[in-house]
């Protein structure tokens, strides 16, 4: 009876210890949380319905990117007019073009080298009266696309970055595929991309996780160094094998998103998100249903990821 007692007392101490930010996140102030939030919240609006490639929707989304990125100061590639890389991808609308939002900021330090933050901002758009309005997937990563740049244009950082919101994901990648065959920098100077879809929902177990280029041991300490730190429960790995649908189709993590891209193309990448929820995919991802503490603090913990990968002098 004792050795139970002990035993089960222990095993709640150390589930203590280990899981402490697992239960409630909590930030920091590192990001400006009022910006965050209104972009979330403009971003999956009804004037948005949905961000669909192509639709009005899609140009209402486009019109209020390149305006924060001219805001924010982001810099302009003299090939792209307005922050804008057009792209042909297969569609059955009339309209048969994907349109990217790309802008750079330049590093003070290793001003060649370059670290791209990528999040999609397409979606779904509407089905008759149903509007999906992807707040969670992926108004979430755009917005903290747009809060970081914000921060590195208060702040600067080491390296250069690039901010590349992407079109046309949810139909094959379409949008980062682009954009890595017709580079605005040479391939060999871009060192990183931080892949950020799906950061307001931890799911069921309330956890953010990381998925990374296999056997980088740069990237494992950077994912570690930050987990220790930030104010939730930050996992290395995302769930094996999770299933999505009523199917039971599983997910590819190292395929799921834009990052795949990159990997593809030899360039190391580190993917942050919170994984599919019960609104994946249907019009209750909204802005009404998503969990601000847990989107803040993930918001943040990307921004850690950025800085503390930014602090390797040489990367990879
Ligand atoms: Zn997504």
């Amino acid at each position: 009876m004792f050795e139970i007692r002990k035993f089960l007392l222990l095993s709640l101490f150390l589930c203590s210890q280990v899981y402490a930010n697992c239960e409630q996140p909590k930030s920091y102030g590192l990001l400006n949380e009022t910006t965050l939030i209104d972009d979330l919240a403009t971003l999956s609006s009804a004037k948005m319905s949905g961000r669909k490639t192509g639709s009005i929707g899609s140009v209402n989304a486009r019109n209020f990117l390149q305006a924060r990125f001219k805001k924010i100061g982001v810099a302009n590639f003299p090939q792209r007019a307005e922050y804008i890389q057009t792209f042909p991808f297969p569609n059955n609308s009339a309209n048969n073009q994907g349109f990217n939002i790309v802008g750079w900021l330049k590093g003070n330090t290793f001003a060649d080298q370059f670290i791209v933050v990528t999040a999609h901002y397409d979606h779904l758009g509407a089905k008759g009266r149903h509007v999906y309005y992807g707040a969670d997937d992926n108004a979430s990563g755009v917005a903290t696309l747009l809060a970081i740049a914000g921060k590195i244009s208060e702040l600067g950082l080491a390296h250069s970055v690039i901010f590349l919101a992407t079109d046309a994901e949810e139909q094959g990648l379409y949008g980062a595929k682009a954009f890595i065959k017709n580079l605005p920098i040479s391939k060999n100077n871009i060192k990183l991309n931080i892949n950020l879809d799906m950061l307001c929902e931890g799911g069921r177990k309330n956890r953010l996780y990381a998925t990374f280029t296999r056997a980088d041991q740069q990237l494992a300490n950077i994912v570690k160094n930050v987990a220790d730190i930030a104010g939730l429960c930050f996992i290395n790995g995302h769930r094996k094998n999770q299933r999505f649908d009523r199917f039971e189709r599983k997910i590819n993590w190292r395929k799921s998103s834009e990052h795949a891209a990159f990997a593809k193309a030899g360039i190391p990448y580190l993917f942050v998100g919170g994984g599919v929820h019960k609104r994946y995919h249907t019009p209750k991802d909204n802005f009404e249903n998503i969990d601000k503490e847990f989107y803040v603090s993930a918001a943040e913990t990307a921004w850690l990821l950025l800085q503390a990968a930014d602090a390797y002098q040489v990367l990879n």
